[in-house]
């Protein structure tokens, strides 16, 4: 039986105790955009909330594209979050390749050039690549002002949590 397969099977378990309430409107507080690091997958115990009031937004890196913003938009402005939170994470699969060398082992490996060049949002910096997403978030005119947009790294090795300061917020605050 495959993983999948598996998975399915506990659902059927998993439904018989199912909280239909949670099958309502959500209403969430803050709108994630995190990293798809399966050590970023415990955001409710790591920022101690509800599942519910999370509305968590993962792509690799993470990175900040046009489609994450535009969740990010329908997030804020249709779902409910009050508030932007970026958590970057320390160790992050992301910084160990750059986008150049991933297409050049890919079309190595497979024989095939024709994806080539795929953006794979790679990054070496997450302290950079944080401040630089604070700044595309809070700069999209579809993104109201009065969200505050809060940019972290999550530290793999000790369950922290910390801020990045915006860039320029220093010399204006
Ligand atoms: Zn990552």
């Amino acid at each position: 039986m495959s993983f999948i397969d598996e998975a399915l099977k506990a659902n059927q378990t998993y439904a018989k105790t199912y909280d239909r309430k949670l099958g309502g409107r959500p209403n969430t507080k803050i709108a994630v955009v995190t990293c798809m690091d399966p050590r970023l997958s415990d955001l409710a115990g790591m920022l101690g909330m509800a599942n519910a009031d999370l509305d968590v937004i993962r792509t690799g890196g993470p990175a900040v594209t046009e489609d994450v913003l535009g969740e990010l938009i329908v997030s804020t402005r249709v779902i409910g979050s009050k508030e932007i939170m970026i958590l970057n994470h320390t160790g992050c699969g992301f910084t160990t390749f750059t986008d150049e060398e991933m297409n050049a082992k890919l079309t190595e490996l497979t024989g095939d050039a024709s994806p080539a060049p795929m953006r794979f949002f790679s990054y070496k910096d997450p302290e950079e690549n944080t401040r630089e997403q604070i700044a595309m978030v809070r700069a999209h005119p579809w993104i109201a002002k009065e969200v505050p947009v809060r940019g972290f790294i999550f530290d793999v090795e000790t369950g922290l949590i910390r801020e990045v300061q915006a860039a320029g917020r220093h010399a204006t605050a």
